[in-house]
């Protein structure tokens, strides 16, 4: 790893992370004219999740035209739902497109993040050294760090043991006796694409997942050739997708009872290639749907059908030498033990190295559950913003159009410190972001994510709702569009001005969410 800072670095922004969040910070800084910036990775390249989930038939469930950036359309998506392999060099094209890889540096894991109360700074500690930057833009992703359940006797299997995100492709899974542990997002996808080549799989599910038709196609030639020479094609493309998923969000967040009728649909979708009674019973829900994030597959159900597949209705609960135990005691010999079990979602690893200015981390601050002012501002933790923060997920459309949204107001953010002159920092009021969430927590108490009755990883150990957003996508970027200064401190470094007052018309505490 190369040694790449000088004695006393100091960047007016420091990135962290290079998925979509943080390139797409890159790129907003660049257009802005910043140039004193780094993208602080601590993998050895861009990419974030595409880069790090490369198991069998990973792909996007939001459509790619959506799923991408509003400044940098691709017309030569080759499907609907584009695979891993060609999102990840999309992502890859933005750093060089975009002249970004001057700025990232990779082996750079952000070991601690400390504010300097006396200097209004971040004090940023890596493995190559430690630098200093007014402002940090946290982008290390909601679904980074992979989740592995503590299953007592796990370390004593004689098989390879990986998770989805992490695959071994090392290890040829053919004619293995496979063991699938999970049936969300990333299983659901693993159990087609390996399916056929295992000598048997079984599928540990604790709940069942709703799983509606994947309206997945080749792009054609010819609406290539036309998104690359009529680039207006492309956008309106975009917007439709975009405008039927923001219709779609009132059922979920104030109507969950209209979803009934999808359910219907889901429910024929399994009844169709499911003809067994007792495995029927098995894969339907008894919460409704949109509780937990509705999956997309058209070959889910078929796999699951062909004679080298079983279904245990129930959690891994032990491991005994090559034996697995489900928790009904349904015993299970495997050669390969894979984890589709998720991510680090509501105790996100960042929070523990992120020290703010009460010396209290992140995660201590968080100790009753994440928030943030609008997603991105914290209080005591100046100048920080939180890409992808507290209640900023959604349930049905692309994240990549709430990252821009944050990026929105990061930028501002960074406006309105150049504009306050001096040495200067923001800090989120407590009262703004107690408002914000009071409201927040008030629109959830409707949506299908809390009256759906499933357990999903929405919600953090205490059952709140601490990651998604109860609104359409118009309403957050409204809400982001601008920093309200009166929702903020402004803090000045010892001997510099005294605090400004608000600016004038900047907007009210707590502005409606
Ligand atoms: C399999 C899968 C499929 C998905 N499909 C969709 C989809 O179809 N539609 C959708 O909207 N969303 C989807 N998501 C969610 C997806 O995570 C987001 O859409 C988006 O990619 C998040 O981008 P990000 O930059 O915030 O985070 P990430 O892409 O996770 O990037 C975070 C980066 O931060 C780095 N990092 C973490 N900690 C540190 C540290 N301490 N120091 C330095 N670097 C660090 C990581 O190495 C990583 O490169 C999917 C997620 C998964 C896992």
């Amino acid at each position: 790893m190369a040694e790449w800072r000088s004695a006393h670095e100091h960047v007016r922004v420091a990135v962290i992370g290079s998925g979509f969040g943080g390139l797409g910070a890159a790129v907003r800084l660049r257009r802005a004219g910043v140039t004193d910036f780094v993208v602080l990775e601590r993998a050895e390249a861009v990419g974030g999740t595409w880069r790090d989930n490369s198991y069998p038939g990973c792909a996007c469930d939001v459509p790619s035209h959506l799923y991408s950036f509003s400044f940098a359309p691709n017309a030569e998506w080759p499907r609907s739902f584009s695979g891993q392999p060609h999102i990840r060099a999309y992502l890859e094209r933005i750093a060089d497109v975009f002249g970004l890889r001057p700025h990232i540096r990779f082996g750079a894991e952000v070991i601690s993040a400390r504010w300097d109360t006396a200097r209004l700074c971040w004090e940023i500690e890596t493995p190559s050294g430690t630098l200093t930057a007014d402002m940090v833009i946290s982008a290390t992703g909601p679904l980074s760090d992979p989740r592995i359940p503590d299953i007592p006797g796990l370390s004593g299997f004689p098989g390879e043991v990986w998770h989805s995100a992490r695959w071994n492709h090392d290890y040829g899974l053919g004619g293995k006796r496979v063991a699938l542990i999970g049936t969300g997002a990333s299983a659901i996808q693993i159990a087609p694409a390996i399916q056929p080549e295992v000598r048997s799989l079984t599928l540990f599910q604790r709940t069942p997942a709703w799983v509606l038709p994947r309206l997945d196609r080749r792009i054609s030639r010819a609406e290539r050739w036309l998104h690359d020479r009529v680039p207006v094609s492309g956008t309106l493309r975009r917007g439709l997708l975009w405008g039927v998923r923001e219709l779609q969000v009132q059922a979920f967040t104030k109507r969950p009872g209209q979803l009934g009728a999808i359910e219907k649909l889901a429910g024929a979708h399994m009844r169709r290639v499911i003809k067994d009674p007792v495995l029927r019973a098995k894969l339907t829900p008894d919460y409704r749907i949109g509780c937990k994030r509705i999956l997309l597959s058209n070959s889910y159900y078929p796999a699951l059908a062909r004679p080298n597949v079983e279904v245990v209705d129930s959690g891994l609960a032990e491991v005994r030498g090559s034996t697995l135990v489900a928790a009904d005691g349904t015993r299970t010999e495997a050669d390969a033990v894979i984890f589709g079990t998720g991510f680090q979602v509501t105790d996100v690893p960042i929070a523990h190295r992120i020290v703010g200015a009460d010396g209290a981390t992140l995660a201590e601050e968080w100790r009753n559950g994440m928030s943030a002012l609008r997603g991105s501002s914290v209080p005591g933790f100046p100048n920080l913003v939180t890409v992808i923060g507290p209640n900023t997920g959604l349930g049905n459309s692309s994240m990549v159009l709430i990252i821009e949204a944050q990026l929105n107001y990061a930028m501002d953010l960074l406006r309105q410190l150049d504009a306050l002159g001096g040495k200067a920092a923001l800090d989120a009021r407590r009262s703004a972001t107690e408002v914000w969430n009071r409201r927040l927590q008030q629109r959830m108490e409707r949506t299908v994510w809390n009256t759906g009755g499933c357990d999903s990883w929405y919600l953090d150990a205490a059952g709140r709702n601490t990651t998604v957003w109860p609104g359409t996508t118009r309403e957050f970027r409204n809400a982001t569009s601008r920093i309200r200064l009166a929702e903020y401190e402004v803090l000045r470094a010892r001997g510099d001005a005294e605090p400004e007052a608000p600016v004038a018309g900047a907007g009210s505490e707590g502005g409606a969410v």
